[in-house]
């Protein structure tokens, strides 16, 4: 693709941009990223960083479309109810963008596999909705000097933040958490516009790591309610018990 293409092309929105410009632009293409889960902020990263154009993105679930999926999960039409999410996130992302190299894989990340995340990606967006294997994928991100872009919603609320090597982590943040004891969204509710600010706020922080630029949610935790519409921004401080230490 020549520079003509992206000053002119799919992507000329994007470049003409001050803070992406043609190199940015080049350097995006050859971006690689994995999304862990294809659910609400999977179906947003996903799309996201397809339409702008990353040059590889590998996406993991293990679950089947649901009739309850559709109302926030924008990956999924009524007739891949059924389907494997990622045989069907495959099939509409690589219709809209065919530059991007698409690698689905249906498994269920834990402590067991974590590295199938990990391995010769950039960095890992945090699309889960349980923190045992978020847990699992922060340590090795952590190990590998991988960016891990934490994301999380619930309710009304969802919150965000960026974990590098030198920043505190989200062990620092949550402590120990027992996913049997929290509610699932099938008990909670999920609204679709909660699901739509945390997940382009990961992509914007994406969109600095793929220019090789610092990411701007270290050591933050940026909380959103849209039931109150308050933003807050939180401080967050290494703990010198989390197991993680070393790397903070
Ligand atoms: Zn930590």
């Amino acid at each position: 693709m020549t520079e003509k293409d992206f000053s002119t092309g799919r992507y000329s929105r994007f470049v003409i941009l001050p803070s992406i410009g043609v190199e940015g632009m080049k350097k995006i293409r050859k971006a690689r990223v994995s999304i862990v889960g294809a659910g609400g902020l999977g179906s947003v990263t996903a799309t996201q960083l397809t339409a702008l154009g990353v040059g590889y993105l590998r996406l993991f679930d293990k679950d089947v479309v649901e009739l309850s999926n559709l109302q926030r999960q924008m990956l999924y039409r009524e007739k891949d109810v059924g389907k494997p999410k990622v045989d069907a996130a495959k099939e509409f992302l690589e219709n809209l963008n065919p530059d991007v190299e698409i690698e689905v894989i249906q498994e269920e990340i834990s402590v067991n596999n974590v590295e199938l995340a990990t391995d010769n990606v950039d960095f890992v967006i945090d699309a889960l909705d349980k923190f045992t294997p978020r847990f699992a994928i922060n340590k090795k991100c952590l190990e590998k000097d991988l960016p891990f872009l934490f994301g999380a919603v619930s309710g009304l609320t969802g919150n965000a933040m960026t974990v590098v090597r030198g920043s505190t982590c989200i062990e620092c943040l949550f402590g120990h958490v027992d996913d049997n004891k929290l509610p699932s969204s099938t008990i909670t509710g999920i609204h679709p516009s909660i699901i739509q600010l945390i997940g382009s706020l990961q992509i914007a922080e994406a969109t600095r790591l793929m220019l090789k630029e610092d990411p701007l949610l270290t050591n933050r935790l940026l909380f959103i309610d849209i039931g109150s519409m308050n933003f807050d921004s939180i401080e967050v401080k290494s703990k010198n018990n989390c197991s993680n230490a070393k790397y903070h």
